[in-house]
């Protein structure tokens, strides 16, 4: 296994951990052994994985980089443990630690109000798991493929819903027009108009009226069932003007035609087959909310960052002009430790 060796260290790709310093220039390697840096401007002596999931673990970095990239694209959890010779319960710690480092990451670089969202398309996915059956929802921006947020809960409520929401509103960009294209669930309008309004400014002392985003618009979109097959689509807007709605779709979607869920739908059928825990026969069943959310939010955040979509150049997180290159998935791993981004390596 010599073949994956860390490459040679190289201060002048690393930045300065220490918040108050930040430098990127006059670091220098403090130790090869320990592969430890040195910043000559503060003194301050770090570990290329200060501040990151690889800090501290008992297993090389390659290693850990490997187990979670075959975890992202769905490799079941027992053949990696017959791979590599380790422990089950190692495996669920870095899924877990994994999931938790690309929720923050989608926090600061997706939901902090960045995306010019055009389009949003929610849906909620039904997923059977071994503490009893879980819903899933999720949202993404049509335009980019980005997906937005998930959560994930026993019940199809407003709770859940308010969740994935409110983190559409955190990723917006203010002042853009807004079309929502949800399933027929009668929380979706409620919950979005809730989500989507801000107090308004009249001068006059008080609790201020709450006013709900111009240029806002929810078409839901009905399927008709006759036991599983689909006998009739109808659509409604639920709120804002259906011409409006019309053009928006125009503007953030190839495929001309009617408003209607398919991209959402697909993006839940693509996670389906990425994580394992989704798929109905699993043999790596999901135990509990907090670790199918860690795996949604991993095998999202490849999606976003590392995934490059088959019919355009880059990734989602690109088309959306969150980030200028593909994402390796040791990068999204690294992201917020005292690597500079890797493309400037290659
Ligand atoms: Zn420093």
């Amino acid at each position: 296994m010599t073949k994956y060796t860390l490459p040679p260290m190289r201060p002048e790709l690393i930045v300065c951990p220490n918040a108050a310093c930040g430098a990127s220039e006059r670091i220098g390697v403090h130790s090869h052994q320990e592969r430890r840096y040195i910043c000559h401007t503060c003194g301050a002596t770090f570990s290329e994985t200060t501040g990151t999931l690889l800090y501290g673990l008992h297993h090389p970095a390659w290693l850990v980089i490997v187990v979670l990239t075959l975890l992202a694209f769905g490799c079941p959890v027992p053949a990696i443990v017959a791979a590599f010779a380790l422990d089950e319960r190692t495996v669920a710690a870095w899924q877990q630690k994994a999931g938790t480092h690309a929720r923050a990451v989608q926090e600061q670089v997706v939901c902090a109000g960045q995306v010019d969202l055009g389009q949003v398309q929610a849906d909620e996915l039904y997923v059977k798991t071994q503490i009893g059956p879980v819903w899933m929802a999720t949202a993404m921006c049509v335009f980019s493929r980005l997906f937005v947020w998930g959560a994930i809960s026993a019940h199809r409520d407003e709770r859940l819903l308010t969740q994935v929401i409110a983190q559409v509103r955190a990723a917006a960009r203010h002042g853009q027009a807004i079309l929502f294209a949800v399933d027929g669930l009668a929380s979706y309008p409620t919950t979005i108009l809730k989500v989507f309004r801000d107090p308004a400014r009249t001068g006059r002392r008080g609790r201020p009226r709450l006013v709900v985003w111009a240029e806002l618009h929810i078409v839901q979109v009905v399927k008709h069932r006759t036991g599983k097959t689909v006998t009739a689509i109808t659509r409604r807007v639920a709120y804002g003007s259906g011409q409006a709605a019309q053009e928006i779709m125009a503007a953030t979607q190839v495929l001309l035609g009617v408003i209607n869920t398919a991209y959402i739908e697909r993006l839940n059928a693509t996670l389906r087959t990425w994580m394992p825990a989704l798929t109905r026969r699993s043999r790596t069943p999901a135990r509990d909310v907090a670790r199918l959310e860690a795996r949604l939010f991993w095998t999202g955040g490849v999606y976003n960052f590392c995934h490059g979509h088959a019919s355009r150049q880059g990734t989602p997180a690109m088309a959306a002009d969150l980030t200028d290159h593909i994402w390796s998935v040791e990068e999204l791993i690294r992201y917020g430790g005292p690597l500079r981004p890797l493309h400037a390596i290659l």
